[in-house]
């Protein structure tokens, strides 16, 4: 099986890589680069639920099957924010280093002792219309809920998976990306510090991926059968 991940997010995309492999047998992961698809898709919608639809329906328009993730960190004192709008909340063009001093900014503007938050992520299939699994019956999903493209008919699922943490004062740790350096998580140490595996095995990515693993795997063998 063919899956088209809707990303042009070098780290994301090995994330996505490795929660992905062993879904099925024959699983081949390729990227927007992969089926000529150039420049950045507008996201444009007001939840991670929407925008990842509207990214894995990119592919699903083409006729591949569209993977995507959409995801964010919500602060819980900042009503949400940065939210859908965390990769470019200091403005574009998207810069972490901006992103994160905008975040203590607005955190210190509030006070002490309110800094919890949550990482967020929306992972959505959408298999294409005349595809194998479009028709699948979608009372067998157990975490994730029916998405519909109604401009190319594609039809699939989304799962969300959330990741609670609080917030630093400064960054701490050199690994992975985005606000990872200012999040500090249920391993008692920031996102950055944590090795990727560790990051895999409590992150909200991981989370929806695994959920979204399980009904997948749930889609294909109810078709077998
Ligand atoms: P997206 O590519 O539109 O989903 O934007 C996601 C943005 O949310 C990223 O650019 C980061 O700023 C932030 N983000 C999402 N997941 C993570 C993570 O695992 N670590 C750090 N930041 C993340």
């Amino acid at each position: 099986m063919k899956i088209v991940l809707a990303s042009r997010n070098k780290h994301k995309i090995v994330e996505m890589n490795t929660l992905l492999s062993g879904v099925c047998e024959d699983l081949e992961v390729l990227s927007l680069d992969d089926i000529g698809v150039i420049g950045d898709i507008e996201e444009g919608g007001e939840s991670f639920e929407e925008n990842s639809k509207i990214k894995a329906s990119v592919p699903a328009g083409l006729g591949y099957i569209g993977i995507a993730d959409d995801s964010g960190l919500s602060v819980d004192s900042l009503g949400g924010e940065p939210g859908v709008y965390s990769a470019r909340y200091a403005g574009e063009p998207c810069d972490d280093k901006k992103n994160n001093d905008k975040l203590l900014c607005e955190l210190e503007k509030i006070g002490d002792n309110q800094r919890s938050a949550s990482f967020v992520s929306v992972v959505t299939i959408l298999f294409p219309k005349g595809s194998e699994l479009h028709s699948f019956d979608e009372s067998v999903l157990e975490y994730g809920v029916l998405a519909t493209d109604e401009k190319s008919g594609a039809r699939g699922f989304s799962c969300r998976g959330e990741c609670p943490g609080k917030i630093l004062y400064e960054e701490r740790g050199s690994g992975g990306f985005g606000y990872d350096p200012l999040f500090y998580c249920e391993l008692d140490k920031t996102f950055a510090e944590l090795t990727p595996d560790e990051k895999n095995s409590i992150s909200h990515r991981a989370k929806a991926m695994s959920a979204f693993r399980h009904d997948l795997a749930r889609i294909i063998n109810n078709k077998e059968s």
